[in-house]
């Protein structure tokens, strides 16, 4: 947990969100400025900042979390979707704890 990371605080419970799915290692909840009419986010429970970051250690969450996406979005009323993951401040990521987004349903930025 990292004290200043509003994903963090979201994983506690500190702070609210639409949340759409929990298990021990993720949680999933809409974005709070949505491109498309479903957005959401697969965001890891355990703080890391970027995609950078991740080792092998992370080879397994990483498939975890990617396996969750169709199953989510299903679940969301989606037949297809996109995935992004925006790495660095000059890769577009503006909250330092990785996360996938998913979205589509139309209206896409
Ligand atoms: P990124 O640019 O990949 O770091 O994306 C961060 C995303 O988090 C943006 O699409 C924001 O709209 C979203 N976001 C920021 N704060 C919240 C929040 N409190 N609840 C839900 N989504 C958020
Ligand atoms: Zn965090």
């Amino acid at each position: 947990m990292s004290t200043d990371c509003i994903f963090c605080k979201i994983i506690a419970g500190d702070i609210p969100a639409k949340k759409i799915y929990e298990d021990n290692d993720f949680i999933a909840f809409h974005d709070i400025r949505p491109m498309a009419r479903v957005h959401f986010l697969i965001v890891p429970k355990q703080h890391i900042d970027t995609l950078k970051d991740c080792t092998e250690t992370q080879q397994s969450l990483l498939g975890k979390a990617l396996l969750l996406a169709p199953k989510l979005a299903e679940n969301e009323g989606l037949v297809g979707f996109k995935t992004l993951i925006n790495t660095g401040r000059e890769g577009g990521q503006e909250v330092f704890h990785i996360h996938i987004h998913v979205f589509g349903g139309g209206n896409n930025r």
